[in-house]
């Protein structure tokens, strides 16, 4: 399958991507963590992505698109793959159909995660997420680790990630609203979207998402 996972920050795309993805055995490909492992070996695209990024903007296009483009014809995407991130606005999203189309490929599905703006903040600005393992996520309240500052799963060091602050947050919102939701009327218009609620535990939400991109099958 190939899927499209939308949502504002904090709708917990990662997450889910990580448990989606070893449900349909597809790789998860989220370009945020593409771009947080070239900066942190220091790479020209990383240092290019940095800026962007801590200012809550979108990397430029002609940076992000090769990068994904890239990274979806690694041999392990050619059967399918989730996308978490990527696109992010209309000229992205255009540019992976016609990637697509040149394949003889198609998407299957966006999963549209939607979550109350309150309830995002809430969620980002106590987030800690894990050094070894963006998908081992953990929260000052809502999900503490056993040890503070030590992920439960592998015991990697726990961070905050340098975005996730209330300011960068607020901005990475504004961007979401007018850059990426626009990709939701997009793809709409090609009968691809299915919209789940991002509320209740991870497992509910994986649970519901996997009804609805089967009942998005049958369709
Ligand atoms: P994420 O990990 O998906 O929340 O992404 C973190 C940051 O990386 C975003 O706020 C952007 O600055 C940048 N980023 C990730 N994906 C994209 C994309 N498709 N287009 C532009 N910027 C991106």
């Amino acid at each position: 399958m190939r899927i499209v996972l939308v949502g504002p920050p904090g709708a917990g795309k990662g997450t889910q991507a990580a448990f989606l993805a070893q449900n349909l055995s597809i790789p998860h490909i989220s370009t945020g963590d593409l771009f947080r492992a070239n900066i942190s070996q220091g790479t020209e695209l990383g240092l290019k992505a940095k800026s962007y990024m801590d200012a809550g903007n979108l990397v430029p296009d002609e940076v992000t698109i090769g990068m994904a483009k890239d990274r979806m014809a690694q041999p392990d995407a050619a059967n399918g793959f989730l996308l978490d991130g990527f696109p992010r606005n209309v000229s992205q999203a255009e540019a992976l159909d016609d990637a697509l189309k040149l394949d003889g490929q198609e998407l299957d599905a966006v999963l549209d995660l939607e979550v109350p703006e309150d309830e995002v903040v809430k969620r980002i600005a106590g987030r800690r997420i894990c050094r070894n393992d963006s998908s081992h996520v953990f929260h000052v309240s809502y999900k503490q680790p056993a040890t503070e500052g030590v992920c439960d799963v592998c015991g990697g060091e726990l961070y905050q990630r340098g975005d996730d602050t209330e300011e960068t947050v607020r901005r990475r919102l504004e961007v979401y609203h007018s850059e990426t939701e626009p990709i939701i009327d997009h793809y709409r218009a090609q009968g691809l979207v299915v919209t789940i609620s991002a509320l209740g535990s991870v497992s509910e939400v994986t649970e519901r998402a996997m009804e609805a991109l089967r009942k998005g099958d049958d369709a």
